[in-house]
């Protein structure tokens, strides 16, 4: 018996097979969930299908569990209204949600916070924050009780992590929608919660500079290591199940622990070893 046999349900933001998002539909379907993909929508110029091709290369493996890969640009609010109909149409309602998605302009991400320019902060509030209201919005007539919405944040919304800058900022707008949200449809037995993970290598990940972080987070966290994209899976499709019922508007942090930390802990022993050896 799967956690998630009869449940069907939308994963947002599968870029490719490194994704978040991509990492947690794997659990939900080992699981046995049913789920309906979106893809950013190709320009009708591209014979290729580019962006619906790296979803389906990821989903194609997975007949049993993909009801569908549709085209879905979270900017548009036509294409949002169209995203629910057709998830009406496909499921009635839905038991899951994954909005696992995000966007800021390299210009912007590129440099100091304070530099960032009006147009940039809005790209990346639209895409990365104002998504999530409006989707759930879109959404909330399709919702069973007891459906389950997950987001994907990241520490740098909560302390100041120089170089995630922008990101930062909407990440914190983000943990705030969560909250609200989760007041919003609580009323309807819906929950709504994120996931803080700790640094992996995805496309949105290297954008954002993980590189460093990978490195300070091995030495910083209490577990001493990188976490892996197969624990936010399972700490994803937790939130989006069942067994995380009577939780709500939480940020859950998957980062070997490392926000628990109030100093650099074992980093500054091997700051100190490496001085001893010079
Ligand atoms: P990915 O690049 O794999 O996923 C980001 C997704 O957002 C992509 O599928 C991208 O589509 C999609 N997207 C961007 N703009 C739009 C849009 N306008 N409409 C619809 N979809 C859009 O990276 P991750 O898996 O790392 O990112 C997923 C989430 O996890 C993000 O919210 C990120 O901030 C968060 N996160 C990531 C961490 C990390 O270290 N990687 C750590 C903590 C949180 P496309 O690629 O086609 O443009």
């Amino acid at each position: 018996m799967g956690l998630f046999d009869g449940k069907k349900g939308l994963i947002l933001g599968v870029a490719n097979d490194r994704s978040i998002a991509w990492a947690i539909a794997q659990k939900i379907m080992e699981e046995g969930g049913i789920c309906g993909f979106s893809h950013l929508p190709d320009r009708p110029d591209d014979d290729k299908q580019k962006n619906r091709r790296r979803v389906t290369k990821c989903t194609e493996k997975h007949p049993e569990s993909v009801k569908f890969v549709e085209p879905l640009d979270v900017q548009n609010d036509e294409q949002i209204a169209a995203f629910a109909e057709l998830t009406a149409k496909e499921f009635g309602k839905i038991d899951f949600l994954l909005h696992s998605i995000a966007f800021a302009d390299m210009r912007d991400l590129g440099v100091d916070t304070i530099e960032t320019s009006r147009g940039g902060f809005k790209l990346a509030m639209d895409i990365s924050v104002f998504s999530l209201i409006a989707v759930c919005n879109a959404m909330k007539g399709v919702m069973n009780e007891n459906a389950a919405v997950a987001a994907m944040t990241y520490f740098g919304g909560e302390k100041c992590v120089p170089g995630y800058n922008v990101m930062g900022i909407c990440k914190a707008a983000l943990d705030a929608a969560v909250r609200y949200l989760a007041y919003d449809l609580g009323p309807q037995q819906v929950r709504v919660n994120a996931v803080s993970a700790g640094p992996l290598k995805t496309l949105a990940g290297s954008a954002a500079g993980v590189g460093d972080m990978l490195k300070l987070y091995q030495h910083m966290a209490p577990l001493n290591r990188n976490i892996t994209h197969e624990e936010v899976g399972n700490a994803g499709a937790y939130l989006l199940s069942d067994m995380s019922n009577g939780i709500t508007g939480e940020i859950l942090h998957v980062d070997g622990g490392y926000n628990a930390m109030g100093s650099p802990g074992r980093l500054l022993d091997a700051i100190n070893a490496a001085k001893k050896q010079t």
